[in-house]
């Protein structure tokens, strides 16, 4: 594993489709299809064995046949948001395609079959619908609910992709006569949070993705004259959603997650009446459903206290939720132990966001490792890592990639 090699690629990767305004590698675009195009030249140059090809839900795939066909997946995304970072999936791209052209370069083919896979639309950014590649592989894309997604400018998902050779309606055979062979699935990704940095720690390993508990709240009061209206006499909505709020960051402190109020609109919503209506997004995080499930019941409670204290009623509904979902735990404890051996983290980290690798571990033993990320900044432009940070964890991707491709761990 030769970590600056990755790293150039990534700075080549950057200089063809990204520039000052930031990585502009929106799936299902032109520059999507150059940064694949770089992909597709640096596979080529790895000589014969390696064999490219588009699953049937635009998934790019390479392998490299070992002495077993059971097979290693190194993967992660080349698609960026709008403006997006450099290091954001590209990480975990061009660091599985460096392990890859170390064992195309040996003399003997490596115990395990070798696939690298760049997943489509991981972002999600046009259609608003992430994971969209890895989900189809994995089986658990509705196809019905994407049919009748459209982009901004009224182009509809089905037709956009088929412009790029992927037909709706065969998405969900994607994993076909792949999914048998696969024995496990690793990604290398940024933190895209303060964690690592805050620490001085090059990189971790990822024991999981937390699980989602999102609700609108909608609380219904009165609005009336804020001069002439007693205090005793209100029925303040926006009191209410007050309350809630404040107390959100106890019950996340109570129960070990993270809780947050990121949405919050008054009507009438000006300075001289009290608010007859509040409506707040309450988004809630951990990675033990059991934890989760409880952090939700402390919410309701609150916000059923809140509404009555307040003299408002208060309707919640479900906007999102998913299960959290923990990695391999063999898995975990090699990419613990290679991240250590490369100066790591000692504790594996859970991850704040989702991933492919989430939808992956439904389906194959699966673990990550992640990077620093400078102020925990992505998505954006500022995106960034030090040079040293990429190194450690590209080594210690490499070193638990080599371990597992040799035939180690799983079971
Ligand atoms: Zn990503």
């Amino acid at each position: 594993m030769n970590p600056a090699r990755a790293i150039a690629d990534l700075r080549e990767l950057a200089a063809r489709t990204g520039g000052p305004n930031g990585a502009r590698r929106v799936c299902w675009t032109s520059e999507w299809e150059a940064a694949r195009e770089f992909l597709r030249e640096r596979l080529a140059s790895l000589g014969g064995s390696v064999e490219v090809s588009v699953d049937p839900a635009g998934n790019l795939w390479a392998v490299l046949p070992g002495r077993s066909p059971e097979t290693v997946v190194l993967g992660s995304h080349v698609d960026s948001v709008p403006a997006g970072g450099w290091l954001d999936g590209a990480l975990g791209v061009m660091g599985a395609l460096e392990v890859l052209r170390v064992l195309a370069g040996a003399s003997s083919p490596a115990e395990r079959t070798v696939a690298l896979v760049d997943w489509a639309d991981e972002e999600g950014a046009r259609f608003g619908r992430s994971l969209l590649g890895s989900s189809a592989f994995a089986g658990s894309l509705d196809i019905e609910a994407v049919r009748e997604l459209r982009d901004a400018e009224g182009v509809a998902l089905p037709d956009a992709l088929g412009a790029h050779g992927v037909a709706v309606d065969e998405m969900p055979t994607a994993g076909e006569g792949r999914l048998d062979s696969l024995c496990a699935y690793l990604e290398l990704h940024i933190e895209q949070g303060p964690v690592l940095e805050a620490e001085g720690q090059p990189c971790a390993a990822v024991v999981g993705c937390v699980g989602v508990e999102r609700h609108r709240l909608v609380f219904t009061g009165a609005a009336a004259h804020a001069g002439t209206t007693p205090m005793d006499r209100r029925a303040d909505a926006g009191v209410a959603a007050a309350r809630v709020m404040a107390g959100l960051p106890d019950i996340a402190s109570r129960h070990g997650g993270v809780c947050t109020a990121g949405q919050l609109g008054l009507e009438p919503g000006i300075a001289t009446a009290v608010a007859g209506r509040a409506e707040l997004a309450v988004d809630q995080r951990h990675l033990d459903a059991g934890a989760l499930a409880a952090m939700l019941a402390d919410a309701v409670a609150l916000w059923e206290s809140a509404a009555a204290s307040e003299n408002c009623s208060v309707k919640a509904e479900r906007i999102w939720s998913i299960e959290p979902v923990p990695f391999h735990p063999g898995l975990v404890r090699a990419a613990r132990e290679a991240c250590v051996d490369a100066g790591g983290r000692d504790e594996p980290l859970p991850s704040g966001a989702l991933h492919d690798a989430a939808e992956l571990a439904r389906v194959v033993p699966a673990a990550m490792v992640f990077s620093s990320s400078v102020g925990g900044v992505s998505h954006s432009p500022a995106e960034d890592t030090p040079e040293v940070d990429l190194e450690r964890a590209l080594e210690a991707f490499g070193a638990l990639a080599a371990q597992v491709i040799s035939g180690g761990v799983p079971s």
